[in-house]
């Protein structure tokens, strides 16, 4: 039997990060994920976009949760040694006169200014702007798959991974303690992102779920550096590659990118841009959303030292860091939990 203080269900995003700031508490730390691939973190555009949707709409708590990722993905990547994140800029490019007028409104409304800048500017051909664009920023754009792979090589080093399905009904409930196979913890913390509906525990919290999908496209002629948001978003990559989305749905579960999206986001591609690309993968993932918009923290109303983080929903890259270490200030320094987000609003 292998004795640790925290055990971790889940490595994606939210699992990982929260698993970084328990190491960092010198905490010991077991982590069980099945890693088969169908992680929402693995598809994710990775956009920190503090001005979001067609009416410009400023994100919940970016005030805090902007510095906050910016200065922990910064430290990540001076921990680690390794290269992910960009300062960068969002063109959104305005579709109609009602998005002229509401821009107009905003850019001179001092809660958007730190985030737009009040000059219209005018694109090249390759982009269709009758409108002109505006210029969004800061924005950060971090490359998921290099953060996962450097969290990744970290957390192999400080602490136990396990590979393998968790079983809700095997788990042991102990006086103090939690056993499941070989591993015994003190604690349990939950971050299954969607498979939360599988968790007999926590399964009564409000999830929604909404899958996302996405292309991966090659346009050689492109030649833009910074985030477009047209009729969809258009993320750089680097080498002429960029990702194209994402897409909404409420109602589908399953993780097979579909011919419905593809051609949705085709269309939408196509009024954006004037120049060539070839599709190289379609991709797709279900975002662990809330009724209520908001992420999931917090001890088991019943289960003394179980706990939740989750419903990080559209936001995970920003939210994931700010609340992870709220989770660990609460369980390690009789911290609070913001109400909003504390799963006690829920009976
Ligand atoms: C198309 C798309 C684009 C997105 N773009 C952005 C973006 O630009 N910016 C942004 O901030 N967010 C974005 N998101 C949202 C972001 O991806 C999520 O908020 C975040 O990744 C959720 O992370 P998570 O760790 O909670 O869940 P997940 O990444 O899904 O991780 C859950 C993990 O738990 C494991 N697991 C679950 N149950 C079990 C079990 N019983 N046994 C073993 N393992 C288990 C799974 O294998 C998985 O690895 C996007 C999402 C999608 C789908």
């Amino acid at each position: 039997m292998q004795e640790f203080d925290f055990l971790i269900v889940g490595k994606g995003l939210a699992g990982s990060i929260l698993a970084f700031h328990l190491i960092q508490e010198k905490q010991n730390v077991a982590i069980i994920d099945s890693l088969d691939g169908r992680s929402s973190s693995q598809q994710a555009a990775g956009l920190v976009n503090p001005i979001t949707g067609r009416r410009f709409v400023k994100s919940w708590k970016i005030e805090e949760l902007f510095p906050s990722a910016l200065s922990f993905y910064s430290n990540l990547e001076r921990e680690l040694n390794t290269s992910f994140l960009k300062e960068t800029s969002v063109l959104k490019v305005l579709l109609n006169r009602e998005q002229q007028n509401d821009f107009a409104s905003k850019c001179t409304d001092p809660i958007y200014t730190p985030y737009m800048n009040s000059e219209l500017i005018r694109l090249d051909k390759e982009i269709p702007n009758p409108f002109a664009c505006v210029e969004i920023k800061p924005v950060l754009q971090i490359e998921v798959q290099n953060l996962i792979r450097a969290l990744k090589t970290y957390l192999n080093k400080a602490c136990s991974l396990y590979q393998m399905e968790f079983i809700h009904e095997n788990l042991s409930i102990q006086n103090k303690s939690f056993q499941y196979d070989q591993i015994k913890s003190k604690r349990i913390i939950f971050c299954e992102g969607n498979y939360v509906s599988s968790n007999l525990f926590f399964n009564y919290l409000p999830n929604r779920f909404a899958k996302g999908e996405a292309l991966i496209i090659k346009a050689p002629e492109l030649k833009l550096n910074l985030v477009l948001s047209s009729h969809i978003n258009i993320c750089p990559l680097g080498k002429d590659k960029y990702y194209v989305g994402a897409t909404y749905n409420w109602d589908d579960r399953s993780l097979k990118p579909s011919e419905e999206k593809k051609a949705f986001l085709i269309e939408r591609l196509e009024s954006s841009i004037n120049c060539t690309y070839e599709i190289l993968e379609q991709i797709a993932g279900i975002r662990p959303t809330v009724l209520d918009r908001r992420p999931l923290l917090g001890e088991h109303p019943k289960h003394q030292g179980m706990y939740i983080f989750n419903g990080m929903g559209t936001k995970g890259l920003s939210l994931a860091p700010y609340f992870s270490k709220q989770l660990v200030d609460c369980i390690l320094h009789q911290g609070a939990i913001e109400p909003e987000v504390n799963i006690n609003r829920f009976s």
